[in-house]
């Protein structure tokens, strides 16, 4: 009796590391070979101009279409990636599409900047820096037009070291961005101590803006202190009129959300800016 009872848990713990472990080796070898057959893509969703609704800009969204497992949310994904060790495989990834996009976007004639996310856990170490100049490099992409959205920026543990290897990006000629920005700790240090462009007033606040005047004087507080700043402030999940009037009376200039445009292939942004129907807020007011 007693033998089992010791026994068992051991046998548990045993039986589930050895799972982990078998489970990381062929989620990476999934990752692997999702990257390298294309079932990895990007959408694209803009962000709008509040008062004419022209995009200026798209931010890249990862996608995955997984044969067996069907599509898998990124947040998901994105962990799996940190899991299995292969954030860095990917970020090169998606920084290349985008910057591919990029540039069919020139091509068309809409020349706007293209954000990536970059996960907070990349921008301790300097590789991030080389990784960027070589994807500019390779693909001849205008650093101007890359933005860096850092995402998760209350999980950057050291800020100098962050701040050193943003400051980097930023001399390469890229924007920087703070993604989600009002969740999590630590976010009014990160944007005191690190060089960023833009932020992102996450849809948490958003979402709330009509229901709850907390989160309306918030999000007011938020375009107050960028226009102090000189910084450029975009809110992100709207996604019905009314909240855009309100962004809008409150002096919001950027707008991104549902309400505005989802998250589209690369080729329908060109296609309808070639028939000129790249003004989302026709559908919206
Ligand atoms: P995020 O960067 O804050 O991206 C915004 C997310 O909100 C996207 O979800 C977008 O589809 C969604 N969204 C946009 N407008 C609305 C709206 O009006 N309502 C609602 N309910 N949602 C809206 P998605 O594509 O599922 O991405 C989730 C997160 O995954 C992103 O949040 C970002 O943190 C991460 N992520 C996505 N792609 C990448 C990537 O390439 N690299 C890294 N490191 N992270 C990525
Ligand atoms: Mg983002
Ligand atoms: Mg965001
Ligand atoms: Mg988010």
């Amino acid at each position: 009796e007693t033998t089992n009872e010791t026994y068992e848990p051991i046998a548990i713990a045993d039986t589930a590391s050895e799972e982990d472990l078998i489970w990381n080796i062929s989620l990476q070898a999934r990752i692997d070979a999702a990257l390298a057959n294309g079932e990895i893509y990007l959408a694209y969703q803009p962000k709008i101009l509040i008062q004419s609704g022209e995009i200026v800009g798209v931010e890249a969204l990862v996608r995955w279409n997984d044969p067996q497992r069907g599509q898998i949310p990124p947040d998901n994904f994105i962990r799996q990636c940190e899991t299995a060790g292969r954030m860095s495989q990917l970020t090169r990834y998606v920084l290349d599409q985008a910057c591919r996009a990029g540039n069919a976007f020139d091509l068309a004639g809409l020349s706007i900047p293209v954000a990536v996310n970059i996960s907070a856990t990349l921008v301790h170490e300097r590789h991030i820096v080389d990784m960027v100049a070589d994807v500019l490099d390779k693909t001849g992409f205008e650093p101007r037009h890359l933005t860096l959205e850092i995402t998760e920026t209350y999980r950057i543990s050291n800020l100098d070291q962050a701040a050193e290897v943003l400051g980097e990006l930023a001399r390469l000629g890229c924007k920087i961005s703070m993604d989600d920005f009002g969740v999590g700790a630590a976010s009014l240090e990160a944007l005191l101590r690190l060089p960023f462009n833009e932020l992102k007033i996450d849809r948490a606040f958003i979402s709330q803006m009509l229901v709850n005047p907390k989160a309306e004087a918030i999000v007011k507080s938020i375009l107050d202190m960028g226009r102090s700043m000189r910084i450029v402030v975009i809110a992100e999940g709207v996604e019905d009129a009314g909240t855009l009037t309100k962004l809008r009376e409150a002096g919001c200039i950027v707008a991104q959300g549902f309400g505005l445009s989802r998250p589209v292939d690369y080729e329908r942004i060109i296609k309808n800016h070639a028939l000129g129907r790249d003004d989302p807020l026709r559908n919206m007011v």
